[in-house]
């Protein structure tokens, strides 16, 4: 094979995980190309997943002036009549400036583009492969980069019939809002979608297996949360399984394992991911995924073929974009003998559910397992100037601090701003910094930041009394 058609790295996917390793890898003077189907530059963070699913997300927000009831009184609406097009063209913008900026970060970095569905035909060659245009090339590489990402599971049994039974990436094609739906599945997904359609005045039914959802989260926050859901008539079915999905011209009529029906115009099943290894004739290379796609690897993100790493969600969890990002930094770091500094274990944690949800660190119940002496110091935005300000009165902070050394074990913040804010209570854990930081430091005034000094006032206050206990 020609000199032309060999790299140092060649990279399967232009997702975050993708962009990252390849770009990571030029800037240490590699040869990089990065292997991608037609249309779907930026992976599904991009055309399908995170981008358009917080875009709609925003665009539901504004539209509906959900985020201004509270000031305007409930019958506010910034447009009455919302459709899925209105909706869609804020979302097609995002995403085309989204792809233009990957695009022209590649061509800055020098990473080669090479359109088409890559697989491989031994350990160092890979195929890509144009079936549309009846073309194939092939290249050659020292070190591959698997950033495959997944698409959304499709449970065997359920007729996914067009523009009544959904996925999370046919959400984005719907020709009208529905005025009902069942979400099949409680998990972020899930529940990003069912808020959103509810501030839309979707009828929302919810039906989870487990009995509660979003069990990872602080109990306390993810009740607030559902709290709010079922203010905007969302109902929830935990406990129950979707057995079968009938739809007609009518609409559709879910199953549960219990007996119930429920009537609803459209059907969204959220069920889990299925990593995207089935056209990469993993065995030509000596490999294999699991029976979710998934490919395992070591904490380098080297699989078991020396050469061949495997970053973001087709490893499986977390499956977020900002530590697919990292993870294909550090692969590449790996690869070409840079010094790596292993991810941090203090990773945010952001649901874009309207109200948003975000915590880092620990939780109570972790926290009450592992037998760690801690307190609680709670702020709730109707007790903050910018709480008012922005119409906010739901929001909360809590702040969970050892009471054995003072420092910030975990924060849990459910409302405006989760996702941002939390990043504060980020910095101070990863800083090993304790809760007198929160009370000392000056904050800008009115902030919703100013939650975390009167969380951090409030759990100090507690522990001085336990003090005066002699505890
Ligand atoms: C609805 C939704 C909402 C989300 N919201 C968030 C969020 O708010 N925050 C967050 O951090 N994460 C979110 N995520 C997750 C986030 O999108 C993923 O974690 C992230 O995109 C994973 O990046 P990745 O590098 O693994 O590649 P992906 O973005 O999954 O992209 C993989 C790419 O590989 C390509 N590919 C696959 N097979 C081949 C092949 N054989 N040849 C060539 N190319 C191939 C695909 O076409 C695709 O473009 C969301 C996901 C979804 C679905």
């Amino acid at each position: 094979m020609s000199s032309e058609n060999q790299y140092d790295l060649v990279v399967i996917g232009s997702g975050p995980g993708g962009q990252k390793a390849a770009i990571a890898a030029a800037k240490l003077g590699k040869r990089v190309a990065i292997v991608e189907k037609t249309d779907m530059i930026g992976g599904v963070c991009v055309n399908t997943g995170t981008v358009p699913s917080k875009t709609l997300r925003e665009a539901v927000v504004y539209l509906t002036g959900m985020n201004q009831r509270e000031l305007y009184g409930a019958s506010y609406r910034v447009k009455s009549d919302i459709t899925p097009a209105d909706l869609m063209s804020r979302t097609e913008h995002v995403i085309g400036k989204e792809i233009e900026i990957v695009r022209s970060q590649l061509q800055r970095n020098r990473v080669e583009m090479l359109t088409g569905t890559g697989s491989f035909l031994d350990p160092h060659t890979i195929a890509v492969d144009q079936p549309e245009r009846g073309e194939r090339s092939m290249v050659t590489t020292d070190y591959v980069v698997i950033a495959t990402g997944t698409r959304p599971a499709r449970p065997a049994g359920i007729d996914f019939t067009p523009g009544r039974v959904l996925d999370s990436d046919d959400i984005l094609n719907l020709s009208a809002i529905p005025a009902s739906m069942v979400v099949a599945g409680a998990g972020v997904i899930g529940i990003e979608y069912a808020s959103m359609f509810a501030a839309l005045g979707t009828k929302v039914t919810v039906v989870e297996k487990r009995p509660a959802m979003l069990d990872f989260c602080d109990p306390e926050i993810i009740e607030a949360l559902r709290f709010h859901l079922r203010d905007l008539a969302v109902t929830f079915r935990f406990g129950e399984e979707v057995v079968g999905v009938q739809s007609s011209e009518r609409g559709t009529l879910t199953t549960l394992a219990s007996g119930k029906r429920i009537p609803a115009e459209t059907v969204m099943y959220s069920a889990g991911r299925q990593g995207l290894t089935d056209e990469l004739n993993l065995q030509k290379a000596g490999l294999e995924a699991d029976n979710r796609g998934r490919i395992s690897v070591d904490d380098h993100f080297r699989t078991e073929v020396e050469h061949i790493y495997a970053v973001g969600d087709v490893i499986g969890f977390p499956a977020l974009a900002a530590t697919s990002m990292d993870q294909g930094r550090l692969a590449a770091y790996h690869a070409f003998g840079e010094t790596e500094v292993a991810l941090t274990p203090i990773q945010p944690i952001g649901i874009y559910s309207v109200p948003e949800v975000s915590y880092v660190g620990a939780t109570e119940v972790e926290l009450t397992e592992k037998s760690i002496p801690y307190e609680v110091g709670v702020s709730r935005y109707r007790e903050l100037a910018r709480g008012h300000i922005a119409g906010d009165s739901h929001g909360m902070l809590k702040l969970l601090v050892s009471t054995e050394d003072r420092s910030v074990l975990g924060v849990h913040i459910f409302g405006s701003g989760a996702t941002d804010l939390i990043h504060i209570g980020q910095a101070v854990m990863g800083c090993g910094g304790t809760v007198d930081y929160l009370v000392d430091a000056v904050f800008n005034y009115p902030t919703l930041s100013e939650a975390y000094k009167v969380a951090a006032l409030d759990v100090t206050n507690k522990i001085r009394e336990l003090r005066s206990f002699g505890v």
